[in-house]
């Protein structure tokens, strides 16, 4: 994709500080870290998220993801790290190509985890019946599916 930031990366018309690569996967630091070693795991191949992905490269990132979290720990001395894929704008994704992020974090960062809410009386079986069904119905759906 000629406009795709990630692209241009992969491509190398846009520098990066690249930490990892194969054939299929490149692995890269965030530029706007949330913690420093913030890293981006990245498919070579356009895709632009999480459900158009092939399960091909889906999976080839994920492998690529476990080897540089490992690194990155290892690298930053974090106590542990967030996997975390946005998915759609209204998910705060704003590169449309999919990325892994690797976010290291440390004892006493001040991060915080998003809130919670509770289910009315019965409303989680519903929402559970529904996903159930949908997914009985879309067997084939995520291949073209768009968010
Ligand atoms: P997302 O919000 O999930 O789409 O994440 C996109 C990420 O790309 C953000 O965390 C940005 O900080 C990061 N980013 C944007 N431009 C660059 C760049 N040139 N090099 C590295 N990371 C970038
Ligand atoms: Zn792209």
């Amino acid at each position: 994709m000629s406009d795709c930031l990630f692209c241009k990366i992969i491509a190398g018309e846009i520098p990066s500080t690249k930490v990892y690569e194969d054939q299929d996967v490149v692995a890269f630091l965030d530029i706007s870290p949330v913690n420093k070693g913030h890293t981006l795991v990245v498919p070579k191949s356009h895709a632009e998220n999480f459900l158009v992905v092939s399960e091909d490269v889906s999976a080839k990132a994920f492998g690529a993801a476990q080897k540089v979290a490992k690194a990155v720990l290892a690298a930053t001395g974090a106590h542990g790290f967030n996997l975390h894929v946005n998915n759609g704008h209204v998910s705060g994704q704003v590169v449309d190509h999919l990325h892994i992020h690797i976010i290291p974090r440390f004892e006493g960062d001040g991060l915080e985890h998003w809130p919670k809410m509770t289910y009315g009386s019965g409303e989680m079986w519903e929402v559970g019946e529904k996903i159930k069904k949908s997914i009985n119905q879309r067997n084939d759906m995520p291949r073209d599916a768009t968010l």
